[in-house]
């Protein structure tokens, strides 16, 4: 459930606007539960250790972890499972790459380049940053993974370094330059100024905040702050890979709902970059995918021109709707009448319901906590409609691992 300080933020997200749609409806197969757990989709197998990623493709270079992985002996791939490697861990029988690089010793990375994506809206905390980052090869990660960052702080009670911050990566596996050697992230600058929303902290003396020199309190991300003030040559330090919640089925034909409130767009990205814009993927995923994206301003979209031309170039498999929620309202949103996510899900309702149900459909959310509300919004009568126990059914599609949730 969302706290009462993420209400306003939640309350930002949302609103329609009427965009191109085509007027095809994804085919929804029979009604009924998968009877068995999708395999996922890249990440070298056992039997394929050589192998990461969504893109299945090979990587050019490791970490020393990843080295020893690939090129063991077929015998040693069969037992894989039962032992233990450093930087692997097995997910649903497939070897992914796993915290690489630790806190105590993490990789030593620099800053490609650092992009405002964002204009300025009313509100303080506006700026989202694209920042894509070099690893030389030696972080290697497949597509709905996460990184750590270490800021050089200091953190919230005086720490230096600060302690890691977990960000999505926003890159497919081969990364935006397609060499395996980058990745990206899209991170939001945390800004809070006293009398312009939440601001509980400060860490900033009063008078010297460039921005806001006549706020009584200003508080600055430490790790946000950080990465969004980098610039090209600059070093960062990087943590991971880790995450496993995020990542795609294997299964080529399977359909992708995406939700994503503001950068929460991040595995979504690297997933789309993955399923339609890398060479080496292109063209592989038989399946659908549509993404919903909220955000308050139109402002604050983010890389709608990337989904736009997906959408362009993959009429028939890709979907892409956004919701302003400060542009625009809803009559659904019995809270303040604004368009959020899950409103502008409603719109589609009955298509959505038959790809919901569809055991080849996964549901993926990320971003503000309480985006798992806004799909009860959506679905739960839907499911009473037919009989069935919201809970149990909710309870059933994460067993059958066809429901992944991030939400920070
Ligand atoms: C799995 C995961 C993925 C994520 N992906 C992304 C992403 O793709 N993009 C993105 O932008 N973010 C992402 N995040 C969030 C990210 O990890 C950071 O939390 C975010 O950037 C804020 O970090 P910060 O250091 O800038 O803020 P901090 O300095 O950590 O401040 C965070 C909050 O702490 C409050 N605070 C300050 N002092 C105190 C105190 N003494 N006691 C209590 N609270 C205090 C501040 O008021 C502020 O609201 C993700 C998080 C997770 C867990």
């Amino acid at each position: 459930m969302p706290s009462a300080r993420d209400a306003p933020v939640i309350a930002a997200l949302g609103a329609a606007a009427a965009i191109g749609l085509g007027s095809e409806t994804f085919v929804a197969s029979k009604p009924v539960q998968a009877e068995s757990s999708p395999a996922l989709r890249g990440a070298g197998a056992a039997a394929a250790a050589s192998t990461w990623g969504g893109s299945s493709r090979t990587l050019a270079a490791g970490a020393v972890a990843t080295a020893a992985v690939v090129g063991r002996g077929a015998l040693l791939r069969r037992r894989a499972t039962a032992v233990k490697k450093k930087g692997v861990r097995v997910v649903e029988g497939k070897e992914i790459p796993w915290n690489l690089f630790s806190p105590k010793a993490p990789y030593e990375g620099s800053c490609i380049s650092k992009e405002t994506i964002t204009s300025k809206t009313p509100l303080v905390n506006w700026e989202t940053c694209h920042v894509i980052m070099d690893h030389g090869g030696k972080v290697p990660y497949i597509e709905g993974q996460s990184i750590g960052v270490i800021a050089p702080g200091p953190d919230k009670k005086g720490e230096t370094p600060a302690k890691i911050r977990l960000y999505s990566i926003a890159s497919s596996a081969p990364g935006d330059d397609e060499s395996s050697k980058t990745v990206s992230l899209v991170v939001k600058r945390v800004v809070e100024v006293a009398g312009r929303g939440w601001c509980e902290y400060s860490n900033v003396e009063k008078g010297k905040d460039p921005e806001f020199p006549d706020a009584e309190k200003v508080y600055r991300g430490v790790c946000s702050s950080h990465i969004c003030d980098l610039n090209a040559g600059d070093d960062v330090l990087i943590t991971g890979p880790t995450g496993a919640e995020m990542l795609l089925p294997e299964d080529p034909e399977a359909n992708m709902i995406f939700m994503a409130t503001g950068t929460g767009i991040a595995p979504f990205r690297s997933h789309l970059r993955n399923l339609f814009h890398d060479k080496v993927s292109k063209g592989k995923f038989k399946g659908c995918a549509w993404l919903f994206l909220g955000v308050p301003y139109s402002e604050s979209l983010l890389y709608d021109e990337e989904w736009k031309e997906m959408q362009a170039e993959f009429p028939d498999q890709f979907r892409y709707d956004y919701a302003v929620s400060s542009e625009e309202k809803s009559e659904k949103n019995k809270i303040n009448g604004e368009m959020w996510v899950q409103h502008k899900m409603m719109e589609y309702g009955e298509d959505l319901w038959q790809l919901v149900k569809d055991p080849k459909t996964h549901i993926y959310m990320c971003g503000l906590k309480g985006m798992e509300s806004g799909f009860a919004e959506c679905f739960q009568e839907k499911v009473e409609a037919e009989g069935m126990d919201y809970k149990e059914y909710l309870k059933q599609m994460k067993k059958d691992k066809r429901y992944h949730v991030e939400v920070y």
